[in-house]
């Protein structure tokens, strides 16, 4: 941890202490990450005795709505009252929480995503942490608090879920020695692991499979395009929503170093997810449409002609495949 990195931390840890009331807020579509970090750290405020407000614009995908405290995540597009600060976590800029009034508090930034806005009044960025959830392990240590089964399970479950289980680059000593100090806090992995990974039903096999038989090739078969609108999904019996875990699968063919999801929403406009593996870097090519994320995880939303939009980026992957070779790593 670098000294900057540490006196925010130390910052708010004070800030945490001192003040009664808290929101914690997070991105929109938030993902298990998000969820398992805010209410990490929400349950941590309330044992210290806090009044914690936990929203969110959209609702947590079906797999995670589960887990202990998700349900009662309030689900809002604009927040007011009083509170001593806003905490927000896994948000590479405020627009991204879609939710409205949180400039009125105090904001305080905890992210671990590479190009940060820094629009928080304390911006605690970590980009060497492989979740946020591995701060918030951080900040409840500089809390003083032993966290309880429900918080390690969270943080456990942020862990998890932002590294792929454990497949993605930012794995780190730290990311397994946390990942150790939740199991003697006493969660269960399996248990978990399996309400993340093994819990949908028949019709999200089958969107799946559909999604699956209609991808494209490109790049020699080094980039797999995957599509899905409404029709497809409600042809499958599946629900539109359901799709995490999706873009994923291409990925476990040798060759195919990257992958692009399009997702259309109303009109011409798109949810573009991409994955890619080693050093091919596609948070560049997000960043470029508006969007961000990781190197090897990323999204943004594009409005185009699906056809003149898949070319474009699979013109920006080849391009990303090429300088990784020059430049290979696992
Ligand atoms: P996903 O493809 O699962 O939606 O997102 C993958 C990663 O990219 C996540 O870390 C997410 O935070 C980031 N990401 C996805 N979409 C956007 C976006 O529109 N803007 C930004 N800044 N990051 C995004
Ligand atoms: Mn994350």
């Amino acid at each position: 941890m670098t000294n900057t990195v540490a006196t925010e931390l130390t910052r708010i840890a004070d800030l945490l202490k001192k003040g009664r009331r808290f929101v914690i807020a997070s991105h929109a579509r938030p993902d298990g990450d998000s969820i398992g970090s805010q209410l990490a750290l929400a349950y941590v405020l309330r044992g210290l005795g806090k009044d914690v407000v936990v929203v969110n614009k959209d609702q947590a995908p079906p797999a995670i709505l589960e887990f202990q405290g998700v349900r009662d995540i309030v689900i809002a597009d604009r927040v007011d009252g009083a509170f001593d600060a806003a905490i927000i976590m896994e948000c590479s800029d405020l627009a991204r929480t879609g939710v409205q009034g949180l400039d009125q508090y105090l904001v305080v930034n905890i992210d671990h995503h590479p190009g940060n806005t820094g629009y928080g009044q304390i911006n605690w960025i970590d980009e060497s942490a492989a979740a946020c959830a591995e701060m918030v392990f951080d900040l409840v240590k500089a809390l003083g608090v032993t966290p309880s089964v429900d918080v390690a399970t969270h943080i456990y479950l942020g862990i998890l879920t932002d590294t792929g289980s454990f497949h993605y680059s930012g794995l780190s000593p730290r990311t397994f020695d946390v990942c150790r100090q939740m199991l003697e806090a006493g969660i269960n992995p399996t248990l978990i692991a399996r309400q993340v990974y093994d819990t949908s039903s028949l019709g999200r096999l089958r969107l799946f499979g559909a999604v699956l038989q209609a991808m494209q090739m490109g790049v020699g078969g080094r980039a797999a395009v995957l599509y899905l609108d409404h029709a497809m999904a409600h042809a499958a019996g599946g629900a539109y929503e359901d799709t995490d875990g999706l873009i994923n699968l291409p990925l476990t063919v040798k060759e195919i170093q990257t992958v692009v999801f399009f997702k259309r929403g109303d009109n011409d406009e798109y949810r573009v997810s991409m994955r890619s593996k080693g050093n091919v870097d596609i948070a560049a090519i997000a960043k470029e449409f508006g969007g961000g994320g990781h190197k090897n995880a990323a999204g943004c939303t594009v409005t185009g002609e699906l056809g003149a939009l898949q070319k474009t980026f699979l013109s920006k992957l080849d391009q990303a495949i090429a300088l990784s070779e020059q430049n290979p790593q696992p």
